[in-house]
């Protein structure tokens, strides 16, 4: 690959540095970051470990004290410039997020634009954080409702969108008026660097925005550990969700957990079932199936299974995999190499216990170059004890099962410890209702492969995780709701 900062028409968006305090600050040692798509270096970058998070937390500390105290509409000004900064840097921001994840390049720059999106929407919200006067049953008082910053926010995200994880986080905590400091992804920190560089030129106050990277454990221990920081953001496996969870409880600190999923995608027989096939191809090979909502158990009822497999496999018979800067590519690499033997394991895993591989079912790196896995075609018939029914496939992995009458789909769909998304197709009316009703998720699609929006709640019940981002719900998160009661009045 050519060098990547010479790919970028600016240049000074490509950093190796943590911005802590307004400055970009190095460390003792650093990591490599690899690209998925031909496995070149693309950059080392500094790890600052715990100390730097320490800096990075006492820095956001007392920023604190003067943001929270700025009006929320020059705190909008702000958080809309860092906005406005992002779109107009998408091309770049795209480029990195191509190089350093993998999803093609039209994709990459519409991450970047939806993760703008929760930035403008935030800044918008932030000013509409209406407290409420509430009747009191004390003679001679009034009581009212605000909404307060939580604090300093500890964000750690992951490199499936390296870009709108943090966007989604950082645009209502700010604009709410709280200080961040976020950890990225080691496999996607330029994407976190250059969005601290546009907060930077934005406006932000030294310490109201920072970006640190470095070993995981050690600054993960620091924010946890730290009184200062008032709640955790994190968006990653529910293992680790789990372990952060576990380790805030000894500060008694907000957490906000977007974690893994196990989306079904259930097509019912009166569905349209051309509008089913391009919804599966739309949520199962986005980002090459690494996303959270991504489809991942395919419940067909059992009278249009096989007409719905033919569709499916005609339209992934004509997708373009390759490298994310390729014109015309729709499924770029996975991560790294383990990712792909993982996704491997769980091919071979369901292809040895009796399911069908109709198209594709193994990696295509050696052709490609690159950790790629072949876009994957899987008919699972009626057997939900499969690895591959139960994990996150995170994968190009299309997995298609048959299932019988509706209170059977909703039983075998909520048969999961996981919550994020689920998806209905049918024209039935009443199955909308009986189906997102009955299904145990955070968010349903009906009709539709995609759930998220900037102005809309995205989260997940059971252990797909706690709280919700987006709409006047995700800037909510980040404010403590305080009760104020007044005596005297009549005196
Ligand atoms: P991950 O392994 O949980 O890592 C996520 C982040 O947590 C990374 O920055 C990671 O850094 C960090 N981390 C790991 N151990 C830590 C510790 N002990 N202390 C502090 N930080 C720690 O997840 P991933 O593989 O990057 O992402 C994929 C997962 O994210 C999937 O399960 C997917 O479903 C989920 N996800 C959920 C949503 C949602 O909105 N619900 C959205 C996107 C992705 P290191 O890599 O350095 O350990």
């Amino acid at each position: 690959m050519t060098a990547l900062i010479e790919r970028l028409n600016d240049r000074d968006l490509f950093k190796t540095h943590s911005f802590i305090n307004g400055q970009w600050v190095d460390g003792d040692t650093a990591f490599a970051v690899t690209s998925p798509g031909d496995r070149s270096h693309l950059a080392d970058v500094y790890d600052v470990g715990a100390s730097g998070a320490r800096q990075a937390i006492d820095a956001a500390e007392k920023a604190f004290q003067h943001w929270k105290k700025t009006s929320v509409f020059e705190r909008a000004r702000i958080v809309q410039r860092w906005h406005d900064l992002i779109v107009a840097h998408a091309d770049d921001l795209g480029t990195l997020i191509t190089a350093e994840m993998g999803k093609p390049f039209g994709e990459a720059k519409g991450e970047v634009v939806y993760g703008a999106g929760f930035v403008s929407w935030s800044a918008e919200e932030a000013k509409r954080l209406y407290g409420e006067t509430i009747s009191t049953p004390f003679p001679g008082t009034r009581g009212w409702t605000v909404h307060q910053p939580v604090g300093v926010v500890a964000c750690i995200t992951p490199w499936n969108f390296p870009s709108a994880m943090i966007t989604r986080k950082c645009g209502p905590a700010l604009a709410a008026g709280c200080s961040v400091v976020v950890k990225p992804a080691p496999e996607t920190p330029l994407s976190a660097l250059a969005l601290a560089e546009l907060a930077k030129r934005a406006g932000f106050p030294d310490g109201v925005f920072n970006v640190i990277c470095g070993d995981a454990a050690a600054i993960g221990g620091e924010m946890t550990g730290s009184d200062a920081v008032r709640m955790v953001g994190f968006t990653g496996s529910t293992a680790v969700g789990k372990l952060l969870m576990r380790q805030a409880a000894d500060g008694v600190k907000r957490v906000s957990l977007e974690l893994g999923g196990n989306a079904p995608f259930i097509v019912m027989d009166d569905a349209d079932l051309d509008a089913a096939a391009d919804g599966v191809i739309a949520s199962k090979f986005r980002a090459a199936g690494q996303t959270c909502v991504s489809a991942n158990r395919i419940i067909a009822q059992a009278g249009i299974a096989d007409a719905l497999i033919e569709r499916i496999a005609a339209r992934m018979e004509k997708l373009k995999v390759g490298s994310g800067f390729e014109g015309g590519v729709q499924v770029g690499p996975l991560i790294h190499d383990e990712a792909v033997a993982r996704v491997d394991t769980l091919v071979q895993d369901a292809k040895g216990k009796g399911a069908k591989v109709l198209v594709g079912g193994s990696p295509l790196a050696d052709e490609l170059g690159g950790s790629f896995y072949a876009p994957t075609l899987i008919e699972s018939g009626e057997d939900f004890g499969l690895d591959i029914a139960n994990s996150e496939i995170f994968g190009p992995v299309a997995s298609v099962y048959r299932a019988d009458s509706e209170d059977e789909i909703i039983r075998l769909a909520n048969d999961t410890p996981y919550g994020l998304a689920a998806y209905v197709y049918t024209r039935d009316v009443g199955r909308v209702h009986r189906l997102s009703e009955g299904l145990d998720f955070g968010m349903v699609g009906v009709n539709a492969p995609m759930v998220g929006s900037p102005a809309t709640p995205f989260g997940g019940v059971k252990e797909s995780g706690i709280g919700r981002e987006g709409g006047k719900w995700g800037v909510e998160e980040f404010t403590e709701l305080k009760f104020v009661l007044l005596g005297g009045v009549n005196a």
